[in-house]
């Protein structure tokens, strides 16, 4: 498919007149065209189209009719649909009245050339490098990012359905491109099994029958599911199957608070995995905070570490306290009461007695750390012992686990800091990012993805938040207040103290 470049020549006569006539107070389409003009040049987009073949629909009307459609909750026919009928839209858009559109099928054409050529992340950098522009965006200041779960388009299944489903679907599959092939390796018995959508309520009754059942689907065979990329995960006891998303957005306090980063993993990988991919997307825009704002989940000590050293970033995030030889009393000698000597590597305890081991090695993970060991001579005679050791008297003295020195030294830093009441109203504007979330599930509904695997899953939450930026936007020009925080009508009567 070819592209030929159309130059936007500005929105036509008519329908600017048309349009001012039946909006005067405008749209959020015809406030985003007045702000920012053209917002997707063809010439963007041009390396996903080749020079020869059919001539391409302008994949600059497409990028924003994609966003538009998560800004309004629309399927692809419906998007289609309102180019064709909706006024506004073909003012953003610099089309005549009478343009026919599009038919709505170009629209997953266009996605899968976006993520065939690695454009997946252009219309959000477009937009946020289009609001830099006049004045809206800069780096530095202060972001915040947090995570939500995203429901995979394929039903849950247990683990008997899973298995049947997925070979199921390998059958259905095969014998569409290979009846021939397929036919002389599978018996009617097959037919049986496989012919219908597998469903508990269809299983066998009785748990030897089903457990034999479970075995032969076993023995039958092994292929993808349906979504190959959605994973089980689960999220403070909450289980799902699909995928997870992570905001970042701007919050300071004169512009409009802007999502400046996407990130989109399966549901099985911890927040803490992604911090750093957060900040290398945020270099790669020229976008890094001076501070990011972050749950525990995102930090640890090397983090904080390389954040500071690498993106010249204040990682603020709350990390785990210092319990592990925590007493039933609470009282208890926690690493920071020991002093470490880290050019004699030796550490001296809160009774005076020095270290007698400090060896190097390395976590499970790869991660360098310390083991410094007191003598069981120095703690079996020492009158604070429980304050300080589990290990059976006489037989072991307290050890400590030291991470390297500067990621050490950042995280007691941290430990102390966070209890204080100053660190945490600055930490409070974390919280904000939540709305974000919440305004990304129900206004762009990207809770629930519409695509069978990740990278489509995560070109949607793209647009998701491209159209996130462009509502917020209208929302400044437009003066419109923030949404309050609700309050229940339990709460309202003011009988807390
Ligand atoms: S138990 Fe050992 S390490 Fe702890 S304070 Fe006593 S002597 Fe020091």
């Amino acid at each position: 498919m070819s592209l030929e470049p159309r130059a936007d020549r500005g929105v036509p006569e008519l329908t600017a007149r048309v349009v001012r006539a039946s909006f005067p107070k405008g749209t959020l389409a015809v406030r985003v065209r007045e702000a920012l003009g053209p917002l997707f040049e063809d010439e963007s987009f041009a390396e996903a189209f080749s020079g020869r073949g059919r001539p391409a629909v302008s994949p600059g009307a497409l990028a924003l009719v994609s966003v538009l459609q998560y800004a309004e909750g629309l399927t692809d026919r419906q998007a289609a649909d309102q180019v064709r009928a909706r006024m506004d839209w073909k003012f953003l858009l610099g089309l005549e009245l009478d343009d026919a559109g599009f038919d709505f099928s170009v629209l997953c054409d266009f996605r899968a050339r976006l993520i065939e050529h690695g454009l997946e992340e252009k219309v959000l950098d477009l937009v946020l490098e289009r609001i830099s522009g006049i004045g809206l965006l800069r780096a530095g200041g202060r972001q915040r990012t947090d995570s939500t779960h995203v429901l995979a388009a394929v039903r849950t299944l247990n683990r008997m359905e899973f298995v049947g489903e997925t070979l199921r679907s390998a059958l259905e599959a095969l014998s569409a491109a290979a009846p021939q092939w397929l036919s002389a390796l599978v018996t009617a018995d097959w037919v049986r099994r496989y012919g219908a959508r597998i469903d508990s309520y269809r299983f066998p009754k009785g748990e030897n029958v089903r457990q034999e059942w479970a075995e032969q689907v076993g023995r039958d065979g092994f292929s993808s599911p349906y979504d190959p990329d959605a994973r089980y995960g689960v999220k403070r006891g909450s289980g799902w199957c699909g995928y997870k998303t992570h905001l970042s957005e701007t919050c300071e306090p004169d512009v409009p608070h802007l999502i400046t980063h996407v990130v989109t993993t399966d549901a099985t990988v911890a927040d803490t995995e992604v911090t750093e991919t957060v900040h290398q997307g945020l270099a790669a825009r020229e976008l890094l905070p001076a501070e990011h704002d972050v749950d525990a989940g995102y930090v640890t000590a090397a983090h904080i570490v390389t954040a500071r050293n690498e993106y010249g970033i204040e990682l603020v995030g709350p990390v785990g306290l210092d319990t592990c030889h925590e007493n039933h009393e609470g009282e208890h000698f926690t690493q920071s009461a020991f002093t470490v000597d880290w050019q004699t590597r030796k550490v001296t305890c809160p009774e005076g007695k020095i270290s007698a081991s400090w060896s190097d090695q390395r976590k499970s993970s790869g991660t360098p750390i310390a083991r410094v060991h007191f003598t069981a001579q120095d703690c079996g005679s020492c009158p604070v012992r429980e304050k300080c050791t589990k290990a059976a008297n006489g037989t072991w003295g307290r050890s400590l686990t030291l991470l390297p020195r500067d990621q050490q030294e950042a995280l007691e830093a941290r430990r102390r800091e966070q209890l204080t009441d100053e660190w945490q109203q600055r930490y409070n504007i974390r919280a904000g990012v939540e709305s974000t979330i919440s305004q990304a599930v129900r206004r762009t509904r990207i809770r629930r993805t519409r695509f069978t695997d990740l990278p489509k899953t995560h070109l949607g939450h793209v647009f998701a938040a491209t159209a996130i930026n462009i509502i917020r936007l209208d929302a400044w020009l437009t003066q419109t207040p923030l949404g309050q925080t609700r309050t229940s009508h339990l709460a309202r009567l003011g009988l807390a103290a």
